[in-house]
């Protein structure tokens, strides 16, 4: 089994999903007292954010890097980074380490396009939304991505990282997400990308009239896939 590098704490909500579902799964797959070989790193997201928040991506980058190469001197043999958002700088952060990254929009592409679907809808933070780094690559896959209207996103945004980032779940906002979701299948989206690793605490396949595809989930077992060959 190889040993993991998950660079996480963005936010600490859904880095405790990713080390929860690997062990789950990990047990599932292999059976009696397995568990995942990981090496965790979670930083202060509150350091991130106000990184993201006055645009300064390049140090922001500078930290992931720093912190990607420490985990690969650690002795993890591939790298996972649990966040979507922060794959905005998937370039900056593998620079000068050589174990394989897997970048999470390719594996939620291939998720997608193995059960013939092609129309995601996408809820995820503005970033994530409305900059390129992300919906170009799903584009670049073969998949056309539908993100909701502006002050969905917006909406959206600030739930992610007023309440999910601090672990909040408010039923009010389960319901915005859930008229969100109907909108953008109304729209003409085939499936829906949580394409935000927190977003599976409002949104699941139970309350979601297309099929879903969330990406904490998707990134773990494609990281095991790797991990144990
Ligand atoms: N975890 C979130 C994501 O998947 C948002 C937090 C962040 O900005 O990293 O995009």
């Amino acid at each position: 089994m190889k040993t993991i590098g998950i660079l996480g704490g963005m936010s600490a909500a859904s880095t405790q999903t990713y080390y929860h579902e690997l062990c789950a799964r990990t047990a599932e797959r292999l059976g009696g007292l397995h568990s995942p070989e990981l090496l965790i790193r979670s930083l202060d997201f509150a350091a991130i954010e106000a990184l993201q928040a006055a645009g300064d991506w390049e140090a922001a980058g500078a930290i992931l890097n720093r912190e990607a190469q420490a985990l690969e001197r650690g002795g993890a043999e591939l790298l996972i980074l649990a966040t979507n958002t922060m794959h905005k700088l998937a370039e900056p952060m593998m620079a000068g380490v050589s174990i394989p990254f897997l970048h999470i929009a390719e594996a939620t592409a291939r998720a997608i396009l193995s059960r013939g679907l092609s129309r995601p809808g996408l809820i995820a933070t503005a970033f994530t939304m409305e900059q390129d780094f992300y919906t170009g690559r799903l584009r670049a896959q073969g998949l056309r991505p539908i993100i909701p209207e502006a002050p969905d996103r917006a909406l959206i945004h600030r739930v992610i990282y007023d309440e999910l980032c601090k672990g909040r779940v408010q039923e009010q906002s389960r319901f915005a997400f859930e008229a969100i979701a109907a909108r953008l299948a109304e729209a003409g989206a085939d499936s829906l990308i949580l394409g935000c690793t927190e977003v599976g605490m409002l949104l699941d396949q139970s309350n979601v009239g297309v099929p879903v595809f969330d990406t904490t989930l998707i990134h773990c077992e494609a990281a095991l896939d790797l991990a144990l060959g």
